[in-house]
């Protein structure tokens, strides 16, 4: 037998088309190729995929996926037979025959990989076919749905421990990108993985530039972060409701964006349809609720926007995390405003979850908020929110453009007494005309226009006073209470006021970020093509010829080419079919396929660029 490594790296040159292994990919690989249980943690786009479909190229039998997710099922299989690898799933979804001849393959060891859903594999009659067949392994892909302490429960999730009882020769590999301390070692022990070995791999997204900018105008703010920096690439924008869901699709629609919207409360045929052309266009802004995204693996998201904040940092992770998994520069983009937190609190307390998960849930709100308002850079905080030391990273608002900062204890104080003389029920506009000692009715009704706080912040703009109680929500002296947000001091927030302790805040900002840098890419193009400046002309075209390819299978385009690959090829020019096979992501299955076809794009267009150029020197003579 050879070297498991060695086969492995043969296997990644000739089928992927990739050069080396990333990260502790050989590690994981050998380990599971050797049998053993593995748990994987490895942020979106590190390259888990690899971590178990080679293992189950390597060892005999089938190499058993499970994923919640059975709408992608198809366009993991596509993928992998493009790269000329044996691939089906089985799902509800498909015919009785397809679903027959599949379990036939799985009984014949004919198949590499087969993608089950957790519900499927737990049929007993599907485990019986498990048992009377070879088995490489089982891959519990999205491995945090086992827990509850993850964000995404799925109940069926818990019953794969029987995996460790049932087949207990077969090797277990559970991956996912998020998990938090108690998530992580209750994964390991409700799939019984604690013989095996833990893999964490940092968190960190290098190149997903995070932003978080105060809401004001929220359709201008996005219309103008996509005019600017992603006129042509395909985004993702998370709405709160159903609603806004619509009628911001339908909005992008008229200021001429291809935009689609998303949401449970759809067909689910205009669900599916939708998906499935957003999957497979090159330029198009998916508007969803957090229904969507699990389990997409579109690797050319260029950009994520939320238009309200997340319920906590895992999830606004998870979501930020489905842009530029190519690894290729993508943005994240994030607009908040205290009423979404209220409106995130009321979620939490209006929901039937017990007590202490309730307080759980507020504590991980308040560290979202804490990072909304943070001065220090954004990748920073999220790190370490996750575990992961690092230094300020140089690729977000706060790295790019520092906040400035003020000594803003006396008008925190201000603020917080407000609150208290005002009786702690009141909201923050309410607060804020306080302050600034606005004729009000509503204040005079309530007496508010004799207390010591009325009129005593006019040093203050209104929008100042607001920026400024957000900052106190989000260190958590104040906190909104009740259905209107009324705000209340909390015990922090008492002990600042006792101690009088000096207190800096970040200093209101009224312009977006970075809005020079990206008017600058606007007149070149996207994003990537101003980083990579490949030729504009040739890549237009191979893009063009990668759309034709894929919609002739009814196969996602990057399935044919990741955008990287083309990149490469637009600045490389390869003239011969072994030069275009050096480039990384070019297997042997794809240069058969594809190479020819890339090839003639290449030479047509040096052509018509020598053509042109003669045609110039005549017009010059
Ligand atoms: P994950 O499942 O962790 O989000 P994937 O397995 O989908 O990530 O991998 C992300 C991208 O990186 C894919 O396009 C994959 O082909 C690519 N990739 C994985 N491993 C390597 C490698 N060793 N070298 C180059 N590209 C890789
Ligand atoms: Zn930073």
């Amino acid at each position: 037998m050879t070297n498991p490594p060695d086969a492995a790296l043969e296997l990644l040159r000739k089928v992927y088309g990739y050069p080396e292994f990333r990260g502790q990919q050989a590690e994981i690989i050998a380990h599971v190729t050797a049998g053993k249980n593995a748990f994987v943690l490895m942020p979106t786009g590190g390259g888990k995929s690899l971590c178990y479909q080679i293992p189950s190229l390597l060892r005999p039998g089938v190499g058993v996926i499970i994923s919640p997710l059975i709408a992608l099922m198809q366009d993991q299989v596509d993928a992998l037979t493009q790269l000329g690898l044996r691939a089906a799933a089985i799902n509800s979804a498909m015919a009785p025959g397809d679903v027959a001849q599949t379990k036939r393959r799985i009984r014949e060891g004919a198949l590499d990989l087969v993608y089950v859903a957790p519900e499927r594999l737990l049929m007993d009659e599907f485990l019986a076919l498990l048992r009377e067949s070879p088995l490489a392994l089982f891959a519990i892909d999205e491995a945090h749905c086992v827990s509850q302490w993850g964000h995404d429960f799925r109940p069926h999730y818990t019953q794969l421990s029987l995996l460790a009882e049932q087949f207990p020769h077969v090797p277990r590999v559970a991956l996912t990108a998020t998990a938090d301390g108690p998530t992580r070692k209750d994964i390991v022990e409700r799939l019984h993985l604690t013989d095996g070995r833990t893999f964490v791999a940092g968190f960190d997204r290098p190149n997903i530039r995070y932003a978080i900018v105060e809401k004001n105008e929220p359709r201008q703010q996005l219309l103008r972060f996509i005019r600017e920096s992603h006129p042509r690439d395909c985004g993702i924008v998370y709405c709160l409701s159903r609603k806004s869901v619509d009628e911001t699709a339908q909005w992008l629609g008229t200021q001429g964006c291809t935009a689609l919207p998303y949401h449970a409360g759809m067909a689910a045929e205009d669900r599916a349809r939708n998906q499935e052309r957003f999957l497979r266009d090159d330029n198009t802004i998916m508007v969803a609720t957090i229904a969507f995204g699990m389990g997409i693996d579109k690797p050319d998201v260029r950009f994520v926007v939320h238009l309200n904040i997340p319920r906590n940092i895992e999830a606004y992770y998870q979501e930020t995390g489905r842009a530029g998994r190519d690894g290729l520069p993508a943005n994240a983009l994030l607009l908040y405003s205290l009423q979404d937190a209220v409106q995130q609190r009321r979620f939490i307390d209006e929901g039937d979850a017990p007590e202490a998960q309730k307080r759980i849930e507020h504590q991980k709100l308040n560290a979202l908020l804490g990072l909304c308002e943070s001065a220090v850079c954004r990748r920073q905080v999220l790190l370490e929110y996750f575990g992961d030391a690092s230094t300020p990273c140089g690729n977000c608002d706060t790295c790019l453009e520092p906040p400035l900062t003020f000594d803003a204890t006396v008008a925190a104080q201000k603020a917080i007494s407000c609150s208290y003389r005002t009786g702690e029920r009141f909201g923050v506009g309410y607060l804020v005309d306080v302050l600034l000692g606005e004729p009000d009715e509503r204040i005079t009704s309530f007496g508010h226009d004799q207390i010591s706080t009325y009129g005593i912040g006019k040093e203050l703009g209104r929008i100042e006073w607001q920026s400024l109680y957000r900052q106190l929500v989000a260190l958590h002296l104040l906190t909104p209470d009740g259905e209107y947000g009324g705000l209340r001091i909390t015990p922090q927030g008492l002990a600042f006021l006792k101690s009088k302790a000096p207190l800096h805040l970040r200093q209101h900002k009224a312009r977006p970020v970075s809005r020079r840098r990206d008017r600058q890419r606007t007149a070149a193009g996207s994003a990537i093509e101003v980083e990579n400046n490949p030729d504009h002309a040739l890549f237009a075209a191979m893009k063009a010829k990668r759309l034709q390819l894929a919609r002739a299978q009814n196969v996602p385009p990057y399935v044919i080419f990741h955008g990287r690959v083309l990149l490469e090829l637009a600045a490389r020019k390869p003239a011969t079919l072994s030069a275009l096979g050096q480039i990384s992501g070019i297997g042997q299955s794809k240069l058969e396929r594809y190479g020819a076809a890339f090839l003639a794009v290449i030479g047509n267009h040096e052509t018509d660029q020598l053509l042109a150029e003669a045609g110039s020197d005549l017009v010059g003579d």
